[in-house]
């Protein structure tokens, strides 16, 4: 369309590709008359629908009440609007600095992310390597195996979402029998989870995939199994002979952040019984304390996680703690946008994290020690902690020891679950 057309004709098509149609109508009407006052261009439209959806998720003043007052400046033109609009993201950002501020209960409005299960046939077996792992941060090598493809838990954060399309939850229909088919090496120790692609446990044994993976650790004891939920979905694992390689972990956030934020996932009591009755069986557990999320309270409420978890269980019991926060690529970002979800989840100074977006160092640190200074020292002598997804230059200041590489640190990792497996075996 020629730039020499009305502006009004030409919004439209500004428009297209940004997050405008996500606005209330009222937000909408409002950005349509600034754009058109001051003759906004197609990046100004991208960045103010940005910021106005922010602020509206995020319950901040909307964006009509944030525009500034353009009398008090001496510019015009486009000066004028690039000054006006520099403004609004400074308030943003100054938004996005200070700390969350959640409901306990949550939102009135909660999502699932993907709800229709369906039965395909696969090419092949979904093994492989960790996919959020980067040569960037310390890993642990962890290999994952694809036993579903998606998950129907509405995790604002999550990514899994974005790396499948649609909202099917696939089960490969022959996957009990590729997997029965697999040969590894029987002198090495592999750790596979099955929490990448999906959750472990919502499932249970639909389409047999939880027998298949129970049979595969029985053939393999020189597997450690990994299955990573947060659910409480375990009755088929009650019901079953449970090998010793079966690690089950629970991935574990204050109530806030699971009312808010874990849409569709078990409450944490529900999550911490249903880890009680695994250990109660003799099975090995864990916990994941991923994403820890910084808002008011955080202290408080993670320090009263940690003490549950720490009077629920010994340390024998438990093989891993791991710490992580949130940690986003551009793609996730945008579909959380795009997804019109009700979240603060963005509500976080998001900087450069290793080629990924996150906290600053100064709060990861904050976090991460807090955590597990909560620890009594039994824990932290008994059991395995470690930081997921993150830098080595965090290790040393939260917990005061380093591996010097991966498979130093995939090492020590497999040497604490072997001692466990064995112990627990006895
Ligand atoms: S540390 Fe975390 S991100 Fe890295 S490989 Fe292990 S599970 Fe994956």
């Amino acid at each position: 369309m020629p730039r020499s057309a009305p502006y009004s004709t030409r919004f439209p098509s500004l428009v297209k590709q940004t997050l405008f149609h996500r606005l209330p109508d009222e937000q909408q009407a409002i950005i349509e008359s600034i754009a058109g006052e001051y003759r906004f261009t197609h990046q100004d439209l991208r960045q103010i629908c940005e910021i106005a959806l922010d602020l509206h998720l995020w319950e901040e003043p909307d964006i009509e009440q944030v525009w500034p007052d353009p009398s008090s400046s001496p510019r015009t033109g486009k000066a004028l609007r690039q000054a006006l609009i520099q403004q609004v993201v400074q308030y943003w950002e100054d938004a996005k600095s200070r700390p969350n501020c959640y409901p306990l209960n949550g939102p009135q409005e909660r999502i699932s992310a993907a709800a229709k299960p369906v039965e395909k046939l696969k090419g092949k077996l979904g093994l492989g390597y960790c996919p959020v792992a980067s040569p960037k941060t310390l890993c642990c090598n962890l290999m994952t195996l694809d036993a579903v493809d998606n998950c129907g838990f509405g995790c604002t954060y999550c990514s899994i979402q974005s790396f499948y399309d649609g909202k099917e939850i696939s089960f490969d229909q022959d996957f009990a029998n590729k997997l029965a088919q697999l040969e590894i090496d029987p002198d090495k120790t592999y750790h596979i989870g099955t929490g990448q692609s999906s959750d472990s446990l919502m499932w249970g044994n639909s389409h047999g995939v939880l027998d298949a993976l129970l049979d595969f650790a029985r053939r393999y004891p020189n597997v450690i199994l990994e299955l990573k939920t947060k659910s409480a979905n375990i009755s088929h694992l009650l019901k079953s002979e449970l090998p010793r390689n079966i690690l089950c972990t629970w991935s574990l956030n204050t109530e806030t952040i699971i009312n808010n934020e874990e849409h569709g996932t078990a409450s944490l009591e529900k999550r911490l019984a249903a880890a009680r009755a695994i250990a109660d069986k003799g099975g090995i557990v864990g916990f994941h304390f991923h994403p820890m999320v910084h808002y008011e309270q955080w202290e408080a409420d993670y320090q009263q996680v940690i003490k549950a978890v720490t009077t629920k269980f010994k340390p024998e019991e438990v093989a891993l703690v791991s710490l992580g926060t949130l940690t986003f690529i551009k793609p996730v970002i945008r579909d959380i946008r795009e997804r019109g979800i009700s979240t603060k989840i963005l509500k976080m100074p998001l900087l450069d994290a290793e080629g990924k977006l996150s906290y600053p160092d100064d709060i990861k640190i904050a976090l991460f020690s807090h955590a597990w200074n909560c620890f009594p020292e039994s824990w932290r002598q008994q059991v395995f902690f470690y930081l997921c997804m993150e830098h080595q230059r965090f290790w040393e200041p939260v917990f005061g020891f380093n591996y010097k590489d991966n498979q130093a640190f995939e090492t020590a990792m497999k040497k604490a679950y072997l001692q466990k497996i064995s112990v627990t075996s006895t």
